[in-house]
């Protein structure tokens, strides 16, 4: 029987880890399909606080981990795939092993989603991204596109404008899904160039591996062409790890975990971190944030349990 177990490893978890560690409580981190999270594939973070230059997304996260095993965590590749709460402990299954704990931290992430096209994952981090606010201000007096029509669509493409030439907008409807208020700033922005009924069909990279351009197609017409620019922000939206919870914790519809309290489930005994609960901020510390204090609430509960 586990103390402590924590699913994922970036941001949440390992924050997490760091103050279970700390609470003696020897966490096991189980590291899923992306180990480190979503900061392991970003270039530069400049937003997280005492970093005043920044720190490679890849190094804050490494930092973390070593953070979390000098006091004592302990990690292990495994991808969870079910989840069983009892009364008095959780099971999990990580790969094929049902494993036993008193608490259980739930910090697995979501994915950014993106197209599906060849070469994709060779280009995240060289002109692929799907996080203007990690990314943008490497764009400076260059065109970029924003793949999307919702409210992060709308969003990155503004702040993108403080710094890129130009920002193309391509949408593969006629019309913007997103608020009407985000819509207007959109449209009333001269730097962005919205392109309608247009899908993204291929990345084109120049001779160092750096995105040069895309092949766009309108999906009204065939007609298709190639697009110049130096960095695609893909905002199709994300989907939270969440898969081996679903039906058993509670859920928005598109299956991100409500919290109550910060990080506490209905269940107790498991706890809540990161993104795989926040469909609003995503960033760096908010989930550290949560990670704090689900790794708290565990603690807590566990001394509860003892006494
Ligand atoms: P979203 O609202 O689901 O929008 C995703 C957009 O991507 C849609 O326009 C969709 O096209 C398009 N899309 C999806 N799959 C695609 C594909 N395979 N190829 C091309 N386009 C694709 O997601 P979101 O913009 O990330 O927003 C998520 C939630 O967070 C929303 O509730 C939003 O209001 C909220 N949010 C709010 C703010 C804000 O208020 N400032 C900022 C960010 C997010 P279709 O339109 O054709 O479906």
């Amino acid at each position: 029987m586990e103390k402590v177990i924590i699913v994922g490893s970036g941001c949440a978890g390992l924050t997490a880890a760091i103050y279970a560690a700390r609470a003696n409580l020897n966490p096991l981190v189980l590291e899923g399909p992306q180990p480190g999270g979503q900061l392991s594939t970003t270039t530069l973070v400049e937003n997280y606080p005492g970093f005043p230059d920044g720190i490679d997304g890849p190094q804050l996260i490494l930092n973390m981990h070593k953070q979390a095993e000098k006091f004592g965590a302990r990690f292990s590749y495994a991808e969870v795939t079910d989840f069983e709460p009892r009364n008095s402990h959780v099971r999990i299954k990580a790969d094929d092993e049902w494993l036993e704990t008193e608490a259980l931290i739930i910090a697995s992430g979501a994915s950014a989603r993106y197209l599906d096209l060849e070469n994709e994952e060779k280009l995240i981090g060289h002109g692929l991204t799907s996080c203007a606010t990690c990314d943008g201000a490497f764009y400076r007096n260059v065109p970029v596109c924003v793949i999307g029509g919702g409210d992060s669509a709308a969003e990155e493409s503004l702040f993108l404008t403080r710094f890129a030439s130009k920002v193309y907008l391509i949408h593969r409807r006629d019309k913007m899904r997103a608020s009407k208020i985000m819509a207007d700033r959109v449209f009333a922005n001269k730097k962005i160039e919205p392109i309608w009924n247009t899908v993204v069909t291929k990345y084109i990279s120049d001779e160092k591996g750096e995105m040069r351009a895309v092949r766009l197609r309108n999906v009204k017409t065939g007609e298709e062409r190639e697009l110049e620019v130096a960095c695609v922000f893909v905002a199709i939206g994300h989907d939270p790890n969440t898969k081996p919870f679903a039906g058993k914790l509670d859920a928005d519809p598109e299956g991100y975990l409500i919290a109550k309290n910060l990080a506490e489930s209905k269940h107790p005994g498991v706890f809540i971190a990161g993104d795989a609960a926040d469909r609003i901020y995503r960033q760096a510390v908010t989930a550290a944030g949560t990670g704090c204090a689900a790794a708290m609430d565990a603690e807590r509960y566990l001394s509860e349990l003892e006494r």
